[in-house]
Formats: structure tokens, sequence, C-alpha cells
């Protein structure tokens, strides 16, 4: 039968795509269902790439203003951004990489079904829109993803009062830009713009920004930003909010109870992301959900048998299941190995990286100092700041730390935590130290080559053991 698959995949975001890769590599027949024009969903089209693409931008502003500084001569006017270069550059590296999935579908002979799915009873999965067929599978994966949303009472128009899918396109730096919500993607926007020439302020309802960070972090980025011209007004709720022809009219409470007005070019709602499920028929073929979201077990089975999930729609029923790209890859490669019969084992998500991309970059993972008192642990931490490092000093990148956080009775390492220079790479060695289980004394044995950015890594190890040789 034509239309007759092993595994068909909803959507072809970082979930789906690659479960619909690794399936085929195990031997599988798949079809990939996926209603926008290209493939790659949140990810590469609004989300990841779009984002660091123009970080990088940012980035080369920041280089080529400090000209002086690096000692080259730079005629004539001041630098400044030109957005319609900018957006296309970014545009090219996007298309790019949707063409390369494209290619990738073709290698692995995995058809892509242009449309919009919509269950339709046991192993059936209709297309409503596009190429309209009913398929049959023995085994459906839903990574339908998740799309930006709002609170209570301010209206996104995606004009004035806009989300990232609208911020990632702008043909023209807004003059003043208020950001609500100050987690990865609020705080990544905020290192743009301001770099771009915009005055950002970044609005958050928690004491502190990056509130899911170790407080450190928090502290040292507000630090940064204040440096850099970005107002950060944490314990702060956005009440209200006006769009009209001259901008936005922003009300905010602040901590202490106090009205606050502002005023800005846009609003960008950078509050989270809701589960994308609408008209997907999942509820009507009996599979359970949670406030909107997928439910599933550790090996992401639905209540439904043969119906598995994965990626931002899902929720494990254990509290906030991170949305990130490299997650939803992670559980698309478990689904497609448990679907060909492999021995798999459930995720540890004290083990996934964290990464914000702004300006000083976050790179953590597992327990913040935090937690880990609060989990009973004896702690100790040790810290060691890039100030110190010869090579952050020949890049010009000396802000921030990294920050261990070990138990004190069996030396483990319990977290990592840093901001700084390339923090976003330098977190996989504390993924791999999580993962192995390493001892702090393990972790000071491991030779870091010199002159890098990772000797902060090893001199963090050795300052939890109250030995740091270069402080
Ligand atoms: C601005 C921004 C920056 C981000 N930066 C990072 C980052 O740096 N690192 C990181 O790890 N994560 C980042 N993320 C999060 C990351 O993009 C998501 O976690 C990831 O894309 C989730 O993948 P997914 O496959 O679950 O869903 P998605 O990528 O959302 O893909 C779902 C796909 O399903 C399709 N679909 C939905 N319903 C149907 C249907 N009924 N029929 C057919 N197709 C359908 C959609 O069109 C979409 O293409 C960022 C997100 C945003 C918004």
């Amino acid at each position: 039968m034509p239309n007759s698959y092993d595994v068909v995949i909803i959507g072809a975001g970082t979930g789906g795509y690659v479960a619909a890769i690794r399936c085929a590599q195990l031997g599988k027949k798949v079809a990939v269902v996926e209603k926008q024009k290209s493939l790659g969903g949140t990810c590469l089209i609004w989300g990841c790439i779009p984002t660091k693409a123009l970080l990088e931008h940012a980035h080369a502003l920041k280089v080529i203003r400090d000209a002086k500084e690096w000692g080259v001569t730079i005629p004539s006017a001041a630098p400044a951004i030109d957005m319609n270069q900018v957006q296309s550059r970014k545009d090219r590296i996007v298309n790019g990489l949707t063409r390369g999935v494209e290619f990738l579908f073709k290698k692995n002979k995995i058809d892509w079904i242009k449309g919009t799915a919509r269950l339709a009873g046991k192993g059936k999965v209709e297309i409503v829109e596009g190429e309209k067929q009913t398929l049959e599978a023995t085994e459906i994966v839903i990574a339908t993803g998740s799309s930006a949303r709002s609170v209570p009472g301010i209206e996104i128009d995606h004009a004035r009062i806009i989300t990232s899918d609208e911020a990632i396109g702008l043909k023209e730096v807004p003059k003043t830009l208020v950001i609500m919500g100050s987690g990865a993607v609020g705080v990544e926007f905020a290192s743009i713009y301001r770099r771009f020439g915009s005055e950002v302020t970044v609005i958050e309802l928690l004491p502190r920004l990056v509130p899911l960070e170790d407080e450190a972090i928090s502290a040292e980025l507000e630090k940064s930003f204040k440096k850099q011209g970005i107002k950060s007004l944490t314990g702060t709720k956005v009440t209200k909010a006006v769009a009209g022809a001259g901008g936005v009219d922003i009300e905010a409470q602040t901590p202490d109870g106090q009205s606050q007005k502002l005023k800005a070019d846009l609003l960008l709602v950078a509050t989270g992301r809701g589960p994308v499920t609408t008209g997907l028929g999942a509820e009507q073929v009996g599979i359970a959900m949670e406030k909107g979201y997928i439910k599933v077990d550790d090996l992401y089975r639905t209540s439904v048998p043969n119906i598995s999930a994965i990626g931002d729609v899902i929720t494990l029923g254990t509290g906030a299941h991170p949305q990130l790209a490299h997650v939803s890859s992670a559980e698309g490669i478990l689904v497609a190995e448990r679907l060909a019969g492999q021995d798999v084992r459930p995720i540890n998500y004290d083990h996934v990286p964290s990464c914000t991309y702004c300006d000083p970059e976050i790179g953590s993972v597992g327990l913040t100092e935090a937690e880990a008192r609060q989990k009973g642990y004896d702690v100790r931490v040790g810290s060691f700041p890039f100030g110190v490092l010869g090579r952050a000093k020949m890049a010009g990148e000396g802000e921030g730390f990294v920050k261990i956080v070990a138990d004190k009775k069996y030396d483990e390492i319990l977290g990592v935590h840093m901001i700084g220079p390339r923090s976003t790479e330098l977190v996989a060695e504390a993924v791999l130290a999580l993962r192995l289980e390493c001892t702090v004394e393990e972790l000071i044995k491991t030779i870091h080559a010199h002159p890098t950015f990772s000797e902060a890594v090893g001199e963090a190890a050795h300052a939890t053991h109250g030995a740091a040789i270069h402080l």
C-alpha cells in the first residue's frame, strides 16, 4: 500500500525529523507530516537558528565598535547595523539548514507528506489540509511542538505587541524595546537589540533574571546588563499593555506595589510557550492530556497503545518538561530505538544542559546550589572567574565565572553553572562529568589545555577543594 507506513510522525521539528531519521536508519518505512513550507520546526525556522544568527551579528558589531582596542583602523563614520543584510544573511542560514533536512529525508527515503495531520482512529492519520489522504501506520509519533503564548490581559497583535516569531524578522531596530520575561528567549533578544542600538528594558515577574539558573548567575547577568545599559525590572508584573500607532503603553506593578508606566516602540512577550494540539484530535482518540500537553510515560508512550509523543508538546507529569531542541531530539532517538525493539533507558533530565546565548553566555547542568541544599546535600561550592584567564584576556572577554556545586560527603559533582565567554560550549564537559558521576577530584585530575577558556572549569574544580592555583 503506497500510504501505509511502519511509523508516521506528525511534525518535522527537532523532535520529529530526528526521530524519523533514526527510525529510517533502523529499517522502518517512515512518513513525516509537516504543515510548514519547510522542515525543521521552531528550532530551525523561528527559534535556535535565527536567534543565534542574530546574536552573531550583534557580536560582530561589538567587535567592530571596539576596533580601536584591536588595533584596527576603520575610516569615517561610526559602524551601524544594516537590518536588510542582517535579515538576508539570517534567512540564508535558515534556508540552508531546512534544505539540509530535506536532503536527509531523501537520503533516508523518508516521505514528507505536506499538510496538517489529524489522528483518525487506530493506526490512522488523516491529512486534512494540503495533500489530503489517510495514512496507515503501525506506530504514530506526535511531535507537534509548541507556540508562543501570552499571559492573561496582554493581547499579542503581532505588530506592536510581538512574540519571538516577529522579533527574529524585524527590518528596523526599534528605538525602545520592552521585553516581558527574562527566560532564555527574553534575555537573548535583550542582548541582540541592545547591541543593535535599542533602549531595552526587561521586566521579570520573579525576583531575579533567568530565574531557573543558579542565583549567582542571575546576579552576574544583572550586573552585566546594567553595564551594557539594559534596564532590568525584577519582581515586577506587567498589568496592562495597549498598542497604538505611536507605540505601546505599558503599566507594571513594582515589588512595592507601586504602578509604573512605560512607553515603548515594541513590547516583546517572552513569557513561555504552550503545546500545539489544536485540531490534532488527540483527546478524541482517547489520549490523556494535562493542561493541554500530551501525557507520556518515561519512554514517551501516551495512554493509547502505538501512539508516542515527544518534544515541546509533552508532559511527563513530573514538573516542567524542558522545551529544548536537544531534549526533543534525544527523546526522538529514544522512541525510534524503542520502536525498533532496542533496550532503551529513560532519560535523566538532571543531566540536560541548559544554554542561554545572551551576552555574556550562560551554560548550566544539574542542581543549583539552592536546589542541592534543599535536597539535603552537605554542599560545597567553588568558583573561578574568567577574568583571571590568559585566554579570556586575549579575547577581551573577562566577564563571569564557572561555579561547581558538589556533595561534600562523596565529592560528587551535582551541578556546574557558568556565565561568560564560550559557556554554551564549555558546559559539554560538565554534562559528561555529571553523566559519568564524576567527583571533583576527577575533574581536578583532568588536564585542561593551556591557554584555553576550559581552564576555568579545571580551576573551578580546584577552587571547590579550596586550592585554585591562579586565585
Ligand atoms: C526564539 C526561540 C529560541 C530558541 N532557542 C533555543 C536554543 O538555542 N536551544 C534549544 O535547545 N532550544 C531553543 N528553543 C526551543 C526549541 O526551538 C524547541 O524546544 C524545539 O524546536 C522543540 O522541537 P519539537 O520538535 O518538539 O517541536 P517544533 O520544533 O515546534 O516542531 C513541531 C512541528 O510540528 C508541526 N505541526 C504541528 N502540528 C501539526 C499538524 N497537526 N500537522 C502537521 N504538522 C504539524 C509544526 O509546523 C512544526 O514544524 C528556542 C525556541 C524559541 C522560540
